[in-house]
């Protein structure tokens, strides 16, 4: 399962807001993922303000400038709604999906253009690292997450033994996609894949998501009625889109449907089958909180860096309050999301497997700590840098149109932070003589402007 972001900015309030009650208001649900991830070609879901769906759409053009996202081309499109589906039959023929399921699907649909907004939308403003981790691990979000452990114990026995995936990491995915199934997202799954399968930028690839969709009510797995999600068509407590269900999808309470809405056993075995078939390693945790020593060389702080604990060791890296390592030889890279003013972080494997659940290195962390915090961990030890301003969105893509004009390679500029950016950063840094340690600070992109 993938996601891409569209509107960090919304989902920073609603998660914020959500933080500030204990019971989440109806309708006000959304998909976590896409406060963090990139639009990875192989993604789909998203925000999701599913609201009461009253909101309509502005009207307006999308903030892509993509010829199919102007209003001209979107009204376009909408008119030649039906048509356009109609023209999908040959293709869910060919998949099995009989004539009658496909028709009661699509007669009478309509396109909900407000997703049109949703798809493209540009916040002006982006949160943090640690605002992200304030936000999904909480107080609140641990002590439901003991809870609902506690109450599906013997699923989870069951899983573990099955899959050989960590209950905690399985419970955190639920407590982060849906805070344990309580914000899903009340759209039709057939209507929104429908609607960004005919219209807007990403025909292609939502275009499958739909006929995948149809899939899964053809062969009955989940409820019609019950196949509702993010705008972007995730659905169930751990928020699968249709191509991810048909990867990775169980039936584990053997009713013959792998319903991963409504059953809690194909719930939480679908999503560990997932993180199994995407390589995690049994027994292995996903990473340790380290400190870095001052003189560090954080040109080492490197995704393709990876070196053995014991390597790391011999570097000066350790745990807080001199805690062991329980393994010198794991191979690990070492992740300073905040710089030099902030905690590190040593990945292991798993880190990387949940990276495939959702491409965004602060959603992974936030699935690992809350993980850790499930298990009866600690709380993360070392202070985050709060008093740094955090980049807008423009000024983030600003610093990586900065970065590529001075020939640094930052992919695409997307106005999202990884790896690749600030691996540029880093160089750029050490080229200026200033400590590399790829944190894009609001006093970095100065400097970038000024040469
Ligand atoms: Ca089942």
């Amino acid at each position: 399962m993938a996601t891409f972001a569209s509107s960090i900015g919304f989902l920073s309030a609603v998660a914020l807001a959500a933080t500030a009650c204990a019971v989440p208001a109806l309708g006000q649900s959304f998909d976590i993922r896409s406060l963090f991830s990139a639009p990875a070609p192989s993604s789909g879901a998203a925000a999701a303000p599913t609201g009461t769906g009253t909101q309509e759409w502005s009207g307006e053009s999308g903030a892509s400038n993509h010829p199919l996202m102007t209003a001209q081309a979107i009204r376009a499109a909408a008119a030649n709604f039906q048509n356009c589906l109609a023209g999908l039959w040959p293709q869910a023929m060919r998949r099995g999906i009989p004539r009658a399921v496909f028709d009661a699907n699509v007669a009478g649909l309509e396109p909900d253009l407000r997703i049109m907004d949703l798809l493209d939308a540009q916040p002006e403003f982006t949160k943090s690292f640690w605002d992200y981790l304030d936000i999904l691990v909480n107080e609140d979000r641990v002590q439901n997450g003991r809870a609902m452990l506690a109450k599906h114990r013997a699923t989870f026995d069951a899983v573990e033994k099955a899959y050989g995936v960590d209950r905690h990491v399985i419970a955190a995915i639920w407590g982060v996609e849906s805070n344990y199934g309580t914000q899903i997202g009340e759209r039709s799954v057939i209507r929104s894949t429908a609607t960004l399968a005919c219209l807007g930028r990403r025909q292609d690839y939502f275009r499958e998501e739909f006929l995948s969709a149809l899939e899964i009510l053809a062969r009955g797995d989940v409820k019609p009625e019950h196949l509702k999600g993010s705008w972007a068509g995730a659905f169930g407590p751990t928020q699968f889109m249709p191509t991810s269900f048909k990867r990775y999808a169980v039936d584990f309470d053997g009713d013959g449907r792998r319903d991963v809405v409504d059953s809690i056993p194909d719930v939480v075995a679908s999503t560990a089958n997932n993180l199994k078939k995407d390589g995690w390693v049994s027994g292995q945790t996903w990473g340790y909180e380290v400190v870095v020593p001052t003189g560090f060389d954080f040109l080492l702080a490197d995704r393709s860096r990876v070196l053995t604990v014991r390597e790391w060791e011999r570097l000066g890296i350790r745990r807080p309050g001199g805690k062991a390592f329980p393994r010198g030889d794991d191979r690990t890279y070492l992740l300073v999301p905040a710089g030099a003013q902030g905690p590190g972080f040593l990945m292991l494997q798993n880190f990387r497997v949940i990276m495939k659940y959702n491409p965004a290195e602060a959603y992974a962390l936030a699935i690992g700590y809350l993980a850790d915090r499930l298990r009866g961990g600690d709380a993360f030890v070392q202070a985050w840098p709060r008093h740094e301003r955090v980049l807008t969105r423009a000024e983030r893509y600003e610093l990586q149109q900065h970065l590529a004009a001075r020939g640094y390679d930052v992919g695409e500029p997307d106005g999202r932070l990884g790896g690749k950016t600030r691996s540029a950063l880093r160089h750029f840094q050490s080229s200026v003589g200033e400590v590399p340690d790829g944190f894009a600070s609001a006093a970095v992109l100065e400097r970038l402007r000024g040469r």
